[in-house]
């Protein structure tokens, strides 16, 4: 049988492959291809799509998290809290910074950043020393963190939040959109993330005015009048025009694309319920549905499933198989004092399965007929 692909990239760039061809035509003919126009009209452009005061592009989602670590002066002594069941990217800027990530349980139905569980973590980093700093939720396969819980205990606590919604970005809480929230919220736009392009790129989305002049000056060199006037050490982290003039086309149609996500997403769920757990969506939230993501029992019954797939050229993921607390980069640095039980429970049982807006219903009944047999 066909292959079915994980995420299509190719039905997607059949629907605006015309569009993209004259797009990259007026890029070529102004042969501007660092901080051309497109650039700032995309910016412009996502800014108003998500409702936050200021978009910057970058070079990819990891440099956003960078500059916005960097732009609130996160350094030694202080402690980051990240979720451990997540990229590792959301962690690694952490210690480039020489601050030091705290990693923090998730909540058993949204696989996001459990509040109580930052608590804990916020209180033992103070008791051994550390300075809290900043907060990370990221809005793991597509559904926004808990952000009133997270805000309130930030509040509380005195630190920073910065949303790292490269799985998220459009997902909404109460009608309010990532993008919008924290003092600093980051995405990417790696091809396979929800609003990808044709190459690396990311953005860093804050509503301070300063926050956002500093974070310009970051990504061109520390740049003070410009670039040949450096007022801080910077980077070099710049969105191509290139991307840029992609991501304006493919901005134009993402709100169609999160409602054929959504309706897709509702449908395996219907298809699935009573099989298997589904991806539960917290009242007044909304998903963006980087991945469908299922449970299974057990690691065995997963991988049993997994190769049953791959044989009728069904592929499906796993995100994460050895949450970051594991892993040998990561592990010498603390994590909630009462364990990390529900992050370790879920890298044994989720089951990612195709997704993508294009996915129609008769691929989408082979893989649940798939499924549900394997897993019988
Ligand atoms: C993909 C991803 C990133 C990093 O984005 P890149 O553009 O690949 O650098 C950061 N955080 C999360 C949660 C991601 O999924």
């Amino acid at each position: 049988m066909k292959p079915i692909p994980f995420i299509d990239l190719g039905a997607q760039q059949a629907h605006i492959r015309s569009r993209i061809d004259e797009a990259l035509a007026r890029v070529l003919d102004t042969n501007a291809y660092i901080m051309g126009p497109q650039v700032a009209a995309f910016e412009k452009q996502v800014a108003s799509f998500c409702g936050a005061r200021h978009a910057l592009g970058c070079a990819n989602g990891t440099d956003a998290l960078m500059l916005a670590l960097m732009a609130l002066e996160v350094g030694p002594g202080d402690a980051v809290f990240v979720p451990s069941f997540t990229f590792a990217a959301t962690a690694e800027v952490v210690p480039y910074l020489g601050a030091v990530p705290f990693f923090v349980d998730i909540d058993a139905d949204t696989y996001n950043m459990d509040p109580g569980s930052l608590k804990r973590s916020i209180r033992a980093a103070r008791h051994s020393g550390q300075r809290p700093a900043v907060v990370i939720p990221v809005d793991l396969f597509g559904l926004p963190a808990d952000f009133d819980a997270i805000s309130e205990i930030v509040r509380e606590e005195n630190l920073r939040v910065v949303c790292d919604s490269a799985q998220g970005f459009g997902g909404k809480i109460n009608g309010q959109m990532t993008g919008s929230f924290g003092d600093i919220a980051t995405t990417s736009f790696f091809p396979a993330k929800p609003l990808g392009c044709y190459g690396d790129g990311g953005a860093v989305f804050t509503n301070d005015d300063e926050l956002a002049a500093v974070i310009d000056s970051y990504r061109i060199h520390g740049k003070g009048a410009d670039k040949y006037d450096n007022v801080r050490i910077g980077m070099n982290s710049r969105l191509d025009t290139v991307q840029a003039a992609i991501l304006s086309i493919k901005l134009d149609i993402y709100a169609d694309e999160i409602i054929a996500r959504n309706r897709i997403a509702r449908r395996y769920d219907d298809l699935l319920n009573n099989q298997v757990v589904t991806p539960s969506v917290p009242e007044g939230y909304e998903s963006v549905w980087a991945q469908y993501t299922i449970r299974v029992a057990n690691p065995e019954t997963r991988a049993r499933a997994q190769a049953v797939l791959q044989a009728q050229g069904i592929p499906t993921a796993v995100y994460y198989p050895i949450p970051l607390h594991r892993q040998t980069a990561y592990e010498e640095f603390p994590h909630d004092p009462a364990g990390m039980a529900t992050t370790d429970q879920a890298a044994d049982q989720v089951l990612s399965l195709p997704m993508h807006a294009y996915l129609d219903e008769a691929t989408q009944d082979r893989i649940v007929e798939a499924l549900v047999a394997a897993i019988r």
